[in-house]
């Protein structure tokens, strides 16, 4: 099978940054302005009684429980009415975990990869379900679209957000690669919408379920993966 490979897509968590260390400093982060700002909410929620607090918003909204930004939003308004401020304190309190939550740090291999895509004149996506802003993080230059659990209208492993990525690309889904960490989310989900999968196996651990066309366990073998799909002849 030779391809005409004419864009690549790429999950954004775990896969061009470590999550979990932005998203507990984020965490710390905010913490830290409400024992500034508003003592109260913390006094009368506790970290855990926030993370309540958003469950239940998702479970009372489920239309929008995939907007998370949104969920922690409405949470954190409803405990700052809640502990006696004006909910705009919430919205405040959002933005200094928003902030930190976008300063990642990428994996080394990164930059070289989106640089070498670029040269070769591939259209670039970003698929996330998470609520990272690519332009915040600063790899905005490198794409043309980003798509989340929102605008790509539901999370993956659900085919919209990759029918849609590959109606801004222009192209077929057959001729788009998509990159990710999750065997679920991207693998499968780009599979089932006809998209070439590059599993990123960074920790290199086997896993039995496994399906995808390629395996990778850095980005900077991503450039093989795609030489060798179209340099395939029929
Ligand atoms: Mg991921």
């Amino acid at each position: 099978m030779q391809k005409n490979i004419k864009a690549v897509t790429f999950d954004l968590d775990d896969t061009f940054w470590p999550v979990w260390p932005a998203i507990g400093r984020a965490e710390q982060e905010m913490a830290v302005w409400l024992e500034e700002h508003a003592p109260q909410i913390l006094e009368k929620f506790g970290r855990e009684g926030l993370q309540r607090l958003r469950d239940q918003m998702a479970t009372r909204k489920p239309e929008l429980a995939h907007h998370i930004s949104l969920m922690r939003i409405l949470a954190l308004r409803e405990a700052a009415e809640q502990a006696g401020y004006s909910p705009s304190v919430g919205e405040q309190a959002f933005q200094v975990m928003w902030e930190e939550r976008n300063r990642v740090e990428f994996f080394d291999d990164v930059e070289p990869v989106l640089r070498w895509l670029r040269n070769q004149g591939l259209i670039l996506g970003a698929l996330s379900n998470g609520n990272a802003d690519i332009d915040r993080v600063g790899l905005g230059e490198w794409f043309d679209f980003a798509l989340n659990a929102l605008s790509g209208g539901a999370p993956k492993p659900d085919s919209a957000m990759f029918t849609k990525a590959a109606s801004l690309a222009g192209c077929l889904p057959s001729q788009i690669v998509h990159v990710g960490d999750d065997l679920v989310s991207d693998v499968q989900g780009a599979a089932n919408a006809g998209m070439v999968t590059v599993w990123l196996n960074r920790s290199g651990e086997a896993d039995a379920a496994a399906m995808p066309d390629f395996e990778i366990n850095s980005l900077a073998e991503l450039p093989g993966v795609i030489d060798g799909l179209r340099s395939r002849q029929p």
